[in-house]
């Protein structure tokens, strides 16, 4: 079964669905507390357990995602779902402030609350830009499992498109100042994408795909290439 298998051909017939959900799980929540299944405008995401702001910056994240694969002509296909939790799940690493498992199709982030613990991330303080960077993150993730068109993409394939999309989200004032974080090595060419490298220092790879996707004389055709498997696939 291939990535793409996985998950819904239809943003709209999903909606609908999603929707149904949504009515019935608000209908026995909280609603001053806005602790029931939420959906964003936009119909881009899901989000369960979110205070108000939360939620607000989460579809913000999303919406940016989205922005940033259609704007390679590539196309979301379903509705993200997403769950605020104060516990992220153990796969995902004791450190990790979100995550997206691909076998539930769930994303996961913490609240703010508990993210600006982090304090920083890419040295820039933690604040609500950073948090809709983090939903943008794992938002990216979603978006290219269901736009691979190889069964098992590398995990250098996946967090270049992440990263790449979070930094390009990013208002530029901050994306400089994250950047300047992380002074460039140079990587022109994607041989130096390796999986080492970010699990060692995954800071410096999110900076350094991003330099290297923003300076592509044509990015998008860097973005088909990974999701076709012709490239970062080994
Ligand atoms: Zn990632």
């Amino acid at each position: 079964m291939n990535s793409l298998s996985r998950c819904s051909s239809s943003l709209d017939a999903l909606l609908i669905g999603m929707v149904l959900i949504a009515s019935a799980a608000n209908a026995s929540s909280n609603p001053a507390k806005h602790r029931g299944l939420q959906h964003c405008a936009d119909g881009s995401a899901i989000v369960a357990g979110a205070e108000e702001q939360d939620f607000a910056d989460i579809c913000q994240g999303v919406a940016e995602a989205f922005k940033f694969f259609v704007s390679h002509a590539v196309r979301p296909t379903e509705a993200v779902t997403i769950e605020v939790s104060k516990t992220i799940p153990a796969e995902a690493g004791p450190t990790a402030a979100g995550c997206y498992i691909e076998q539930k199709r769930r994303v996961f982030v913490l609240p703010y609350n508990a993210f600006r613990r982090y304090k920083t991330w890419f040295g820039v303080p933690i604040d609500r830009a950073i948090y809709r960077a983090l939903a943008t993150h794992e938002a990216a993730h979603a978006v290219a499992a269901c736009n691979f068109r190889i069964r098992n993409p590398t995990i250098q394939a996946k967090e270049y498109l992440a990263y790449a999309a979070t930094l390009s989200s990013l208002p530029p004032r901050i994306r400089s100042r994250a950047l300047r974080a992380t002074p460039p090595q140079g990587f022109d060419s994607l041989e130096r994408f390796r999986p080492m490298l970010y699990m060692v220092d995954p800071m410096r790879f999110g900076a350094e795909a991003y330099r290297h996707y923003a300076m592509a004389p044509d990015p998008s055709s860097v973005v088909h290439a990974i999701l076709s498997g012709e490239a970062l696939s080994d």
